[in-house]
């Protein structure tokens, strides 16, 4: 039995420790682990907690039926890889033990602890890496080069592209960027800044619903599912304000806006929170700021980002049962646009039921979608 281990702190795991844990598997490994591990002494903790980096490895290597995790790694105290060895030795009797390391580890492998009981018991696969020489010599470790195409991926260009809320698709699996999106990792804390700005468990709850339906829908439909996640933590964030309050945001950035959005709360949240959303919390992705802006009452012209919020909004698991909306659930299963324009139509009903006037910019999305429809038909 040969047995290779990638350590690191897989925050978040990437396509470069999955294309060297298949590379050593190409080498002869009968089973690679995956053993994220805590911080080591020099280096900045990470990111996402030891949990979440646990469940995203899994994520990653849910299809490899050769690639297993080990928490072996996230043990307290300091980890070095001589005790990890040690460890695995017990776990796993008589078998062949490789560590993998990337090109650039390769110089520093005689400064490793204890290095003459780990040389003598563990082998090391060695990742080629961009600019790294794999020629360099170790006396008495025992050294073998994988094939793996030179690793240019890291955990640093990933947190980069989620930074502006993509998705990562060329550097990260994509289980791996829909759990990071569903659990808002690598992005502010937004939870507390729902808080701060005064709103109440029940509204946080139901944020963290449209959250999951929205990244649910933007994986569906094609959207970014990084977008989708913060355009939804953030789009009730002025809900708590009075009306005066958001009357004051809107004019403090110069936003014009008609009447029949001014003057209700209701409608007003939205644009208002969009303006929280860039000057406040320094979001600057204009079509997530859009689809905060318009998640009341929609517009004409949505794009699919907007959508997803606008119905997301709508039908989240914990809305409070009302009239169609598990037909609305249904529909947008197979068509979002239908969803959006059943629940504007829904909306309307409710309006005119309760004696109202209809926001005219939402007829006149709902024009527009009914058209589109019938073209479409
Ligand atoms: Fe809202
Ligand atoms: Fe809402």
């Amino acid at each position: 039995m040969h047995i290779g281990i990638l350590g690191g702190m897989m925050d978040p795991i990437h396509i470069g420790h999955m294309n060297a844990a298949r590379a050593a598997l190409r080498a002869g490994m009968d089973t690679v682990l995956i053993a994220p591990c805590q911080a080591p002494a020099h280096r900045a903790a990470p990111v996402a907690s030891a949990e979440a980096r646990v469940d995203m490895c899994r994520l990653a290597a849910a299809k490899e039926n050769k690639i297993k995790v080990s928490t072996v790694d996230l043990r307290e105290g300091p980890c070095y890889t001589a005790d990890t060895i040690r460890i695995l030795q017990d776990q796993y009797p008589g078998a062949e033990l490789w560590w993998i390391i990337g090109a650039d580890k390769l110089p520093t492998l005689p400064c490793w602890r204890d290095k003459e009981y780990l040389f003598a018991h563990c082998g090391f696969l060695v990742c080629p890496r961009t600019f790294s020489d794999v020629s360099i010599q170790v006396p008495d470790a025992r050294i073998r080069i994988l094939d793996a195409e030179a690793i240019t991926a890291s955990s640093g260009q990933v947190v980069a592209a989620l930074h502006t809320y993509h998705d990562a698709a060329d550097l990260l699996p994509h289980d791996v960027s829909r759990y990071i999106a569903l659990h808002g990792l690598y992005q502010p804390d937004y939870t507390s800044a729902l808080s701060r700005f005064g709103l109440s468990g029940s509204r946080v709850q139901h944020t963290l619903g449209v959250r999951e339906t929205a990244v649910d829908l933007a994986d569906r439909f094609g959207a970014r599912m990084q977008a989708a996640a913060v355009a939804a933590m953030l789009h009730d964030i002025a809900k708590a304000m009075p009306l005066t309050e958001m009357q004051d945001v809107v004019s403090r950035w110069d936003l014009a806006l008609p009447d029949e959005i001014l003057k209700s709360g209701n409608l007003l949240h939205g644009p208002a929170g969009a303006a929280i959303a860039e000057h406040e919390l320094g979001v600057l992705d204009p079509e997530i700021l859009s689809a905060i802006a318009c998640h009341t009452v929609g517009k004409p012209g949505m794009s699919k980002l907007e959508k997803i919020l606008f119905i997301a909004d709508a039908i989240e698991p914990n809305r409070r049962p009302y009239p169609g909306l598990e037909e609305l659930r249904q529909l947008v299963q197979t068509d979002l646009d239908a969803a959006v324009l059943a629940s504007m139509r829904r909306t309307r009903e409710y309006v005119l039921s309760k004696g109202g006037r209809f926001c005219t910019i939402t007829e006149a999305a709902m024009q527009e979608l009914a058209a589109q429809k019938e073209e479409n038909a």
